[in-house]
């Protein structure tokens, strides 16, 4: 009889042991202040700021709200260029605040906007690109800088997945006007749910603040358009401790890409993407892409996979540009996008979590290749 192993899933959040949750908790009863920038929240941003070694960080109840403030705050208008691989939360948050997305195709070695394609995309009402730093790799910031310069543009990266990531000695959340992160709990650094935007200035910082507190600036005065994207004294003293612990999560997850890398050696029909020079990982995800004879087979070997109980996962799929949502929106552009629609038909993320095991491992890479042996 074969021995039914526990399924492996995409990913697991990483908790915090709950003894050293209680003082927390108890702290939070005995102050009785529970929201609106408490203690925690003013601890967890400055926390925040020196261990990313960056400025002006501001949370968010999550990182939707987190992009959705970064626009209100640039205050735009017209067409806003992004990305269509990407999370729904990107584009959906583009058209809630009155914008319209315009797509652009990614690059095959980033997978982040294509400058070339951004600048195509350009029109007279035009007014920000919102790039995202897939899989915490960096988009190619500086072409993208001078496009966002000459044509007047405000650059925003969506880097839910870029926490503690560098990029030329400096960290990726430092790029463009605005960086947005996303703490839930699927991301590397989780409050269960919560997000932050990294503004380039003070006043941005500031503009931010009010924007996530419905427009408020003072006791009678409402100058803004804004809403509730307030973050919690509970996430918030869930990320102190969180953050203790991050260089063991970031470490146990660059062990856990080792293993994949050795197991996947040699593998002809998976291509791993390359490292980028001068970029520093958190390993968030670990993507593969089908290619060769096994182009065009990643949704038999999800099946495959799951049947043996390892649950990886179809991310970014479907393509933005080909949910209803959009679909209209970009049929005149479909020919645009031909890398973005490759990559999210044979793209899979592969499970990935500090707290996966060397043998886990093997088995996830077992699942695949008996997938791709299938014919
Ligand atoms: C997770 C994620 C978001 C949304 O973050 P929430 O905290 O779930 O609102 C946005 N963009 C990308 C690319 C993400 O992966």
């Amino acid at each position: 009889m074969e021995h039914k192993e526990p399924p492996i899933y995409v990913t697991k959040p990483h908790l915090p042991d709950l003894e050293k949750v209680y003082p927390y908790i108890q702290r939070i009863w005995e102050n009785g202040v529970l929201t609106n920038s408490g203690p925690f929240h003013q601890e967890l941003e400055s926390k925040l700021e020196s261990t990313l070694d960056i400025s002006h960080l501001r949370l968010c109840n999550n990182g939707t709200s987190a992009i959705m403030a970064a626009l209100f705050t640039a205050n735009l208008s017209g067409e806003v260029i992004t990305t269509p691989y990407t999370f729904a939360a990107t584009t959906h948050s583009i058209k809630l605040c009155g914008l319209t997305p315009v797509f652009a195709d990614v690059e095959g070695d980033s997978f982040g906007l294509c400058p070339m394609a951004v600048e195509r995309a350009i029109t007279q009402q035009t007014s920000a690109i919102l790039a995202v730093h897939v899989y915490g790799r960096p988009c190619n910031v500086e072409a993208l800088k001078d496009i966002a310069e000459k044509y007047n543009l405000k650059l925003i990266y969506d880097a839910s997945h870029a926490f503690g990531c560098e990029y030329q000695g400096r960290s990726l959340l430092s790029y463009g006007d605005y960086s947005t992160l996303s703490f839930h709990a699927t991301k590397v650094f989780n409050t269960f749910e919560g997000g932050a935007v990294v503004s380039s200035n003070k006043e941005c910082a500031d503009r931010i603040n009010l924007i996530k507190n419905f427009g408020i600036s003072g006791e009678d005065m409402i100058p803004y358009l804004g809403f509730n994207g307030k973050m919690n004294e509970f996430s918030a003293a869930i990320g102190m401790l969180q953050l203790d612990e991050i260089s063991l999560i970031l470490s146990k997850r660059k062990q856990v890409a080792e293993w994949y890398d050795e197991e996947l050696i040699g593998l002809e029909v998976v291509s791993v993407p390359k490292p980028i020079d001068g970029h520093v990982s958190n390993y968030s995800y670990y993507p593969i892409i089908m290619c060769g004879e096994a182009e065009g087979v990643r949704d038999r070997v999800v099946s495959f996979m799951c049947d043996k109980g390892v649950h990886p996962r179809k991310y970014f799929y479907p393509l933005m540009s080909n949910i209803c949502q959009y679909k209209d929106l970009d049929s005149a552009l479909k020919d645009r996008l031909p890398v973005a629609n490759k990559l999210s038909n044979n793209v899979l993320c592969l499970p990935i979590y500090p707290s996966l095991t060397r043998p886990e491992v093997k088995r996830v890479c077992e699942a695949l290749k008996g997938a791709l042996n299938q014919k």
